[in-house]
């Protein structure tokens, strides 16, 4: 079968909104280090890695072998009924890292699943269905992590089970905090929590949910200090803080294990996916005994923390703490944002290049101006994979490049890519500066 005839029955059999990167889409058969190959034969370094999803690269002998060995016992899986030895041992270590004091960790099979599950402890334990979420927020695609995504592309029905206000928070570039700095721009994030706490809700507000760093929203930074700052607020109302670290989680920031350290607060709860399973299914969500323990009867979760899952997730947690993926995130990722700065600064379709560690994006705006770009997004996006190089797009307007490489990226890789991207960015300068 040919990428097209996939390509085909794909679009035949699966729903018309399942998005697909790239006007041809491509279709990845194996992998080695941070390099990929699609069906074709195409080799490409991957900058995004699957979603920021693959954190260790690709055929990892260490992951490889804890995953065949649970394969080998003949058991792929019972259920979470029987005591599950990587799932304790597991469960210990994340326990640990999570600076979350008296933890309790629950697994689940997705971080859609590990959000709901944190929304329903902390509604339960506050008895209230009040959320309060970020603008430009991604935290899932179940029915209530959908309900508190701010961002109009992902938020497909419209309609939530909470009761849902939103902040303005992080967003240098438009609305209302637009060019303030740090310091009055969180002056102005914790007036408006304040107003948005005591005009749109009861005041019993079950939890306030955000990412330290926006994902899908396109690595938008919230400033230091400002979840501290919230926290005050929170605090005078007994609002819980619940930080989703899907994508900032496991030292991809660099300076931070957490993206919440940054912030100078230590959650109530703290939602994980994507890395720690290096592309296995592996989710969870950790908080404090007294939260997580005030539900009863959820008892059972048939996949969540399974043998080969967790048997996994040990060996990415191990290889991660052993070779200090969070020192080499810090450095080959300075190393690529000072590199894309200093290569990109002459380009006027280039309107900021930001980003911590290994998690850096490229927003594109109309030269002269704040206006988003999606267009000359979209072109570079194109170019780099025809250079050889996959990144991610996003951003509420379409207009930003995310790169989020797994962290095992080397210094010679990060150069390559380097190269790939500023080409692409000064052929796509050119044309549209030619029309
Ligand atoms: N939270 C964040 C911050 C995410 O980026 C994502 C996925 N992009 C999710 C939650 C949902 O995770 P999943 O796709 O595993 O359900």
């Amino acid at each position: 079968m040919t990428t097209d005839d996939l390509l085909a029955r794909h679009k035949a059999v699966l729903p018309g909104w399942q998005l697909l990167y790239y006007d041809e889409p491509i279709e990845i058969v194996s992998g080695s280090g941070r390099r990929v190959t699609d069906a074709k034969g195409r080799s490409y370094l991957d900058f995004f890695g699957g979603v920021l999803t693959n954190m260790l690269g690709y055929d990892i002998p260490e992951v490889r072998e804890a995953v065949e060995r649970q394969l080998r016992t003949g058991v792929v899986h019972t259920s979470t009924l029987y005591l599950i030895r990587s799932q304790v041992e597991l469960a210990e270590k994340i326990a640990r890292l999570s600076g979350i004091p008296d933890p309790r960790v629950f697994f689940t099979n997705s971080g859609s699943e590990a959000n709901e599950a944190a929304l329903m402890f902390a509604t339960n334990y506050r008895r209230s269905n009040q959320i309060l979420a970020i603008r430009n927020s991604y935290h899932g695609r179940t029915y209530a992590t959908v309900g508190i995504t701010g961002n109009r592309a992902w938020s497909a029905s419209g309609l939530s089970p909470l009761s849902v206000s939103y902040l303005h928070s992080g967003d240098r570039m438009r609305g209302l905090l637009a060019g303030l700095d740090d310091e009055r721009h969180i002056e102005a994030a914790v007036a408006d929590l304040r107003e948005v706490v005591a005009t749109t809700t009861s005041g019993t507000v079950a939890a306030l949910i955000a990412e330290p760093i926006q994902g899908v929203g396109g690595f938008v930074r919230a400033p230091d200090g400002l979840f501290a700052a919230y926290r005050k607020v929170l605090d005078e109302y007994g609002v819980l803080f619940i930080s989703d670290e899907v994508q900032t989680g496991w030292g991809r920031t660099g300076d931070h294990f957490w993206g919440y350290q940054a912030q100078g607060v230590i959650p109530d709860l703290l939602t994980f996916a994507k890395g720690i399973g290096n592309g296995l299914a592996l989710a969870g969500v950790v908080g404090r005994a007294e939260i997580v323990e005030s539900v009863q009867g959820i008892s059972f979760s048939t996949f969540g923390g399974n043998p080969l899952s967790t048997a996994g997730g040990n060996a990415v947690v191990d290889y991660l703490l052993e070779h200090d993926l969070q020192a080499n995130a810090r450095e080959v990722g300075r190393l690529l944002v000072d590199g894309l700065a200093e290569a990109t600064r002459r380009y006027p379709i280039v309107g900021d290049v930001r980003g911590r560690g290994l998690m850096l994006a490229v927003e594109f705006v109309e030269p002269g101006g704040t206006n988003p770009n999606s267009y000359a997004t979209a072109r570079v996006f194109e170019e780099c994979r025809r250079g050889g190089l996959l990144v991610g797009k996003g951003g509420l307007y379409g207009n930003t490049l995310r790169i989020g490489p797994p962290l095992t990226l080397t210094a010679d890789e990060a150069r390559e890519g380097l190269e790939i991207l500023t080409t692409a960015i000064a052929e796509v300068d050119r044309e549209v500066a030619e029309v």
